[in-house]
């Protein structure tokens, strides 16, 4: 049968491993099986985002998309009519403040421009008596990373309270990021990025603050109540019924990832991540190619092909060989092509999407000396 490889910012490739795992007998979610699972899965998740107990975070595990355990901590954390900032520089970060918006909260604000990083001075013109601070830290619809820590930093200047929220998920497991050091609150990811599981699974991490916060406050929801959840997933339980299969299979991506942590320590692992992504991005830039974002975020390439190709034109190329990238949203839908190596990529891939890059670019018609993408991926895998 015609594989087709994924190479979109999620949802990402799955391995043999968690087809099998998701092809298991169903069980029911409240057998002790279960509870080792769920329970095995958080600890797993404390290894990727780098929160042993210690830290005195509390992973959980929500069936819902990465958008609905967005909401689940915003309506969780925040009571309704408080003041949220919100700063963005792309879809999603305009989503967290459009969502927050929709749930009644006072929104203020600060949007820059798609592809550029938000500069972490906008963070020192926060109101004092705001409750929340959003932001995204890998912004996938343009590929930007931004400074999380420094904004983090800067909006802490401001009002030591504020919580802060953070859309990281497609920076979990990616990207460097230390929620205790940064001082950061909420952090959501989804399981269907860079931990390799099937879709449908919102991964949340809450900072100490936050779990008083919740503890102490009223949560206006009742299904995304993470109060709830707090309850019971510590002993391995759910308040209802959860995903389990989706949990099996998330449970089995997680423990080769976990074991590569322990292993390797995670500024290694994150650098290993950079370096596939460096490399691709360093294939593009040789053919011709350059970066929408600023400053790249390591999840994903984001590449305005050579005139008069579009990103539409080479995401086309690519999936008539097999290869399902993507193309942009909104005003820059068919200027770019996002590529990503989330999941279970390695330095051999890097070089062989280099030369798919080649090809693909040819096809559009461009002035392509073959060998040098791989070349330039080459260069770039050996540090020169
Ligand atoms: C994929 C993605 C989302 C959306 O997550 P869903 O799981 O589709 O709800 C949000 N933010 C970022 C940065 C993403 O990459």
């Amino acid at each position: 049968m015609f594989r087709q490889r994924l190479i979109a910012p999620g949802p990402v490739e799955i391995s043999g491993d968690v087809q099998r795992a998701l092809s298991l007998p169903q069980i029911h979610h409240r057998s002790p099986e279960a509870k080792i699972i769920l329970k095995r899965s958080l600890e797993l998740l404390r290894v990727v985002a780098g929160l042993p107990e210690t830290t005195g975070w509390q992973p959980l595990i929500l069936t819902m998309s990465g958008t609905g355990a967005f909401e689940a901590v915003l309506s969780s954390l925040v009571p309704r009519g408080a003041k949220f900032a919100s700063l963005s520089a792309g879809k999603f970060g305009e989503r967290w403040s459009d969502m927050a918006k929709l749930l009644g909260y006072e929104v203020t604000e600060q949007r820059f421009a798609w592809g550029e990083s938000i500069p972490p001075s906008a963070a020192s013109s926060i109101a004092p008596e705001t409750r929340a601070l959003l932001v995204t830290h890998s912004e996938t619809s343009t590929g930007a990373l931004h400074d999380l820590e420094r904004i983090a930093r800067a909006a802490r200047a401001v009002s030591p309270e504020i919580l802060i929220i953070v859309d990281a998920i497609t920076s979990l497991g990616m990207a460097e990021l230390r929620p205790v050091e940064w001082g950061l609150d909420a952090i959501v990811s989804g399981s269907q990025k860079a931990v390799a599981g099937p879709p449908g699974l919102g991964l949340v991490f809450l900072s100490p603050r936050a779990l008083e916060v919740l503890n102490t406050g009223g949560s206006s929801g009742c299904y995304l109540d993470l109060r709830r959840e707090l309850k019971v997933q510590p002993q391995g339980e759910t308040a209802f019924t959860p995903a389990i299969n989706l949990i099996v299979g998330l449970n089995a991506s997680l423990e080769p990832i976990a074991a590569e942590i322990e292993q390797i320590g995670l500024p290694a692992y994150w650098a290993g991540k950079k370096a596939l992504n460096d490399a691709l991005l360093a294939a593009a830039l040789s053919l011709g190619c350059s970066s929408f974002a600023q400053v790249p975020s390591p999840a994903c390439v984001t590449l305005i092909p050579p005139a008069p190709i579009t990103g539409r034109m080479l995401w086309s190329a690519l999936l008539k060989r097999g290869a399902r990238a993507q193309t942009g949203q909104d005003a820059i839908k068919d200027a770019i092509c996002r590529i990503s190596f989330m999941g279970h990529f390695d330095r051999y891939d890097a070089l062989a999407f280099a030369g798919l890059l080649e090809e693909a670019l040819v096809d559009c018609g461009a002035q392509v000396t073959r060998g040098a993408g791989v070349a330039a991926a080459w260069q770039a895998l050996e540090g020169k």
